[in-house]
């Protein structure tokens, strides 16, 4: 702790922050979002970066990824998640330049294999979405149960 938190704890916190350095190294040999190939990253901070997703829903479909080898959104630290919430806007800026007939967007995490989640190394897809791309948006997400998508 610093001096003032520790001093408005009357000094008796000892917690060792140190650590946290080391557990943001985490990595698993197995797992491709721990091994992406550095030319595939189109932006990047210290704790999260963006690749194109390989099997993209549209044109532009990114993912942001913490570089941490974590499972899902709720494994997250506060700093990921504010790592990541950058990324999202920048790459969003960044897609929207290149692509004026983007109208639209999906933000999504698929946690746990029940919910459809297939590498499980958190990501979060950042999907673009223009007029007409299908024929009833309307639900959006909520189309993870086909049938309940329109309400
Ligand atoms: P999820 O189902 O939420 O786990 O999403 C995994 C996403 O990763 C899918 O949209 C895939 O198209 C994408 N994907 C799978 N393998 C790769 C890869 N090697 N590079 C980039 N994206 C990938
Ligand atoms: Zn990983």
């Amino acid at each position: 702790l610093c001096y003032s938190c520790n001093a408005m704890k009357s000094d008796r916190d000892d917690t060792d922050f140190r650590q946290m350095n080391n557990a943001y190294e985490h990595r698993e040999n197995d797992c491709i979002f721990c091994n992406v190939s550095g030319d595939r990253i189109i932006a990047e901070n210290e704790l999260a970066f963006a690749i194109k997703d390989a099997f993209p829903v549209t044109d532009h479909h990114t993912l942001i990824i913490p570089k941490r080898h974590v499972e899902d959104y709720f494994d997250l630290y506060q700093p990921e998640r504010n790592a990541m919430q950058r990324l999202l806007e920048e790459c969003r800026q960044e897609i929207c330049k290149k692509d004026p007939s983007i109208t639209g967007f999906n933000i999504g995490n698929n946690v746990g294999e029940d919910a459809g989640q297939t590498v499980m190394h958190c990501h979060t897809h950042l999907i673009p979405r223009r007029e007409g791309d299908v024929d009833n948006p309307r639900g959006g997400v909520r189309g993870v149960i086909a049938s309940k998508q329109n309400y």
